[in-house]
């Protein structure tokens, strides 16, 4: 077991060689975790990759690790998930993003809807947070590969952005009659079965809720309106619910 994992984006993480860890990375291992030369650790290139990497030099100005031969992740899911949320009141979409990384969610989109109450922009800063959060997340959870960061869009928008083969499912607590699991798998044999399916897109509102326009807008765009169950949740509690049930129907997390 490493002593840590972390991801290293933008410095080639090539076997045999030595790098000098970045130096929030060195600093973690050095002053917080007090690893020692000849530590492992095991250094995430984001898009898969996991690589051991053997401590060589530890100090003051810097570390310096040895890079060894790379392993492929096993914890990826099998099926792309997309999440597409209504924009959350900062700490509620930071929830959304630790917890539906954590679950396996491939990509995260961020909606302007017409009852979002949160700021509707994405500042420099909050995309540097939104991305810290992420790599924790991966880091902790033995995954591999870090989800990707959209921007926010309108909710129409999000919707042309379904690729061919793909499914888009929008949780609404004014269904009743199709819950998500059975939604999805009755989808995923109507196109013949899960090699035919490229994507699964899932909209949830924000704090307001989708509007009954958006739900018709969704509709007509191919969206199945599914239900989460009798009880309203939270919308960040929706999101997590609605990525682990179209995990767990794809095997993920099992
Ligand atoms: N006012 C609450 C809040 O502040 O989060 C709830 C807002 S609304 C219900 C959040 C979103 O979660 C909805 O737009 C919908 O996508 C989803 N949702 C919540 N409960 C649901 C249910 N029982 N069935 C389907 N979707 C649900």
């Amino acid at each position: 077991m490493p002593a840590g994992r972390f991801v290293v984006e933008g410095l080639a993480l090539l076997p045999g060689t030595e790098i000098e860890l970045p130096p929030e990375i060195a600093h973690q291992a050095r002053d917080v975790l007090r690893l020692a030369t000849g530590t492992m650790l095991h250094l995430l290139d984001g898009v898969g990759g996991e690589y051991p990497a053997q401590l060589v030099l530890v100090e003051r100005k810097r570390v310096i690790a040895r890079i060894g031969a790379r392993q492929a992740g096993h914890a990826e899911s099998a099926m792309r998930v997309v999440l597409c949320q209504g924009m959350l009141k900062a700490a509620k979409y930071e929830t959304v993003l630790q917890k539906c990384t954590e679950l396996g969610v491939a990509a995260f989109v961020p909606l302007l809807c017409e009852r979002s109450v949160a700021a509707e922009e994405a500042s420099e800063s909050k995309r540097r947070r939104w991305a810290k959060i992420v790599a924790e997340a991966i880091e902790q959870c033995g995954g591999t590969c870090l989800p990707e960061l959209g921007t926010p869009r309108p909710l129409t928008h999000a919707l042309t952005e379904v690729p061919a083969g793909g499914i888009a499912l929008i949780p609404w607590e004014e269904t009743r009659e199709m819950p998500l699991r059975a939604t999805l798998a009755g989808a995923i044999a109507d196109r013949g079965g899960i090699a035919s399916i490229s994507e699964v897109r899932i909209f949830i509102g924000p704090e307001g809720g989708f509007s009954a326009r958006e739900i018709e807008l969704a509709r007509l765009a191919g969206a199945l309106p599914v239900t989460l169950g009798p009880r309203i949740l939270r919308a960040e509690t929706a999101a997590i619910v609605s990525a682990t049930l179209a995990l767990d129907t794809f095997g993920a997390l099992g």
